[in-house]
């Protein structure tokens, strides 16, 4: 009998388009970039530089600033050139929040891409006319909405930047809500309207995210978009997030929910966790989705058993020992049980296992050999000498 063929544990990821962002790269392959925003006023240009670097040294691959005025576009050119003579050139992505051309295009000279909310420009009929939008209708914003959008789509275009195309499912357009109503069917159109505008100018550096402050929603449009991008032929990379997702254990619960169960599927190219909180804590929850799910090893990988009334110490203390001895070691799995009842092979065949042997003493494992007992006391040094003497230990920074 012939031997059944193994199945593909690793995430198959949905091919998509190389886009740049400053020196980083998202899609093509590349690995999931993370991002998250400072919220420091642009114009406060010690402070944002300060928070840009701040996030950068954590982590954080691309950088987002709000510049709602012509003045914190301006300010842009002094917070990229501190950058450069002071630190190093950070991705930075403008956000610019509303109909402001003469904003994203002055912000697109010093930036690397240009995040605009198609739900934003807005040409709407005029208030307490508002029923429905004719087809001719519709035509005629969109025609509205192409020419001002034009100028900033061939600056970024001949400047070999990008744009963000991020659609939020709180701020559909509302002729999109009279069209498709509330729905990813809204928000995928809206993407697709600009999409199209770029296209006929022959650029083609864009990213897109659908996000939604509800899960199965961002799920639903993400998906959708995808479907429709490749019915369409297009390969744009996706920038996943849960907006309004936060703070505390629900917030990552929430993003965790919603960005893993997409990157799972393969669909997603970048993504931000988005906190109530400082932005510094996101990126450690980003790297955590990450290497969860196999698309990005930056930290050791812990396997521990739950505990049980067979633990031979505790678990929790002796967890937290090893992660503060060892959590610098990036690229090692390693295990800590409470007791080896079912097998060395309950370590998920960790390269180093910590196991309770008798009451006292625990067992060092080197992948499913076991290596020495040592005295509970001892334990933790001991499995710092075992990896040094193997040679993967590096001294902490
Ligand atoms: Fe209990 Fe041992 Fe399983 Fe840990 S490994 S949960 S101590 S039986």
């Amino acid at each position: 009998q012939a031997a059944p063929t193994p199945v593909e544990t690793a995430i198959v990821r949905r091919k998509t388009r190389p886009v740049p962002v400053g020196s980083i790269t998202i899609g093509g392959g590349h690995p999931v970039a993370v991002q998250s925003m400072i919220n420091e006023d642009t114009l406060d240009i010690d402070g944002s530089v300060a928070a840009i670097r701040r996030l950068h040294e954590i982590g954080c691959e691309i950088v987002r600033v709000t510049v709602p005025s012509l003045a914190h576009a301006k300010a842009m050119e002094e917070i990229r050139d501190r950058l450069y003579k002071t630190y190093k050139p950070v991705p930075l992505v403008a956000d610019v929040h509303h109909n402001g051309m003469k904003i994203a295009l002055e912000v697109a000279k010093y930036v690397d891409n240009v995040r605009i909310n198609p739900g934003l420009y807005v040409f709407e009929k005029p208030k307490g006319d508002r029923t429905e939008y004719s087809a001719a209708e519709f035509a005629e914003i969109g025609d509205k909405i192409r020419e001002t959008l034009e100028p900033l789509v061939i600056s970024l275009r001949d400047q070999g930047k990008s744009m963000r195309i991020g659609v939020n499912h709180g701020s559909l357009a509302e002729r999109m809500l009279f069209t498709y109503g509330d729905t990813p069917e809204g928000m995928v159109e809206s993407a697709l309207e600009f999409i199209r505008i770029c296209e006929s100018l022959n650029f083609y550096n864009l990213e897109i995210s659908l996000k939604a402050s509800r899960v199965p929603v961002m799920l639903a449009a993400n998906r959708l978009m995808v479907k429709r991008m490749d019915e369409l032929g297009m390969d744009y990379p996706l920038h996943l997030g849960v907006t309004e997702a936060g703070d505390g254990e629900y917030g990552r619960i929430k993003s965790t929910a919603g960005i893993g169960t997409l990157l799972a599927e393969g669909i997603g190219d970048t993504i931000r966790v988005s906190l109530t909180e400082a932005p510094e804590k996101e990126i450690p929850v980003c790297y955590g989705i990450l290497q969860a799910l196999g698309l990005r090893r930056t930290m050791v990988e812990y396997v521990a058993c739950p505990s049980c009334g067979r633990t031979l110490f505790n678990l929790e203390d002796v967890l937290h020992k090893v992660r503060e001895a060892t959590k610098h070691l990036t690229g090692l799995n390693i295990a800590v049980m409470g007791c080896i009842v079912n097998g060395p092979g309950e370590m998920a065949d960790a390269d180093y296992g910590y196991v309770g042997k008798q009451p006292g003493y625990i067992s060092l494992y080197r992948g499913r050999e076991e290596v020495k007992k040592v005295p509970e006391s001892e334990g933790v040094a001991a499995l710092i000498d075992l990896i040094k003497a193997d040679g993967r230990w590096i001294d902490p920074q």
